[in-house]
C-alpha cells in the first residue's frame, strides 16, 4: 500500500524501528548520518536500502527540511555503501520513490541502491 508522502513523520514505521534496535537488520554501513542494510525481499543481486538517520518522511521532505550537514552526510554516505559494495566499475542504480504514484510503502525516506547485474531499461513500460 502507497503512502501519502504529505503526511507527518509516523516514528511507528519500520526504518524507524530498525534505527532504534527494536527490528533486525542486515546492516552493510552506518555512520552519524545513515543507516544501509539489505532489503528484506531483493529485487537484484546486490539491493540495498540507505536511510538517513533523521525522521523524514520523503525526498521531498528531506530535500525542504533537513540540515545542509545531514544531506550532505546522506549523500556521501550513499556514495560510500556503493563504493564499498564495489559497485562503482560495474555500475549501479539508485531509486527514491515518493509518495502514490512513486509507489513508496514505508514513509522514512529511503535510496534503493541495485547492483550486481545489468540492470535493464529503466522502467517497464
Ligand atoms: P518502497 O516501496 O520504496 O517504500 O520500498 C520499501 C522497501 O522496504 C521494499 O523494497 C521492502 O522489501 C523493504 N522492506 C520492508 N520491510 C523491511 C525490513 N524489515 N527490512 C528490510 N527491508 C524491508
Amino acid at each position: 500500500m502507497a503512502i501519502d508522502a504529505t503526511l507527518p513523520y509516523d516514528d511507528q514505521n519500520i526504518f524507524a524501528k530498525i534505527l532504534r534496535g527494536e527490528i533486525p537488520n542486515r546492516t552493510v554501513y552506518e555512520d552519524e548520518w545513515a543507516l544501509a542494510f539489505h532489503d528484506i525481499n531483493p529485487q537484484a543481486p546486490v539491493h540495498v536500502l540507505v536511510i538517513p538517520k533523521g525522521a523524514y518522511v520523503s525526498w521531498d521532505d528531506f530535500s525542504v527540511s533537513a540540515s545542509e550537514a545531514e544531506i550532505a552526510g546522506f549523500v556521501r554516505a550513499v556514495g560510500a555503501v556503493a563504493r564499498d559494495l564495489g559497485l562503482v566499475a560495474p555500475g549501479y542504480r539508485l531509486l527514491a520513490n515518493v509518495g502514490q504514484h512513486g509507489h513508496q510503502e514505508v514513509p522514512h525516506l529511503h535510496v534503493h541502491l541495485f547492483g550486481g547485474r545489468p540492470l535493464g531499461p529503466m522502467l517497464a513500460r
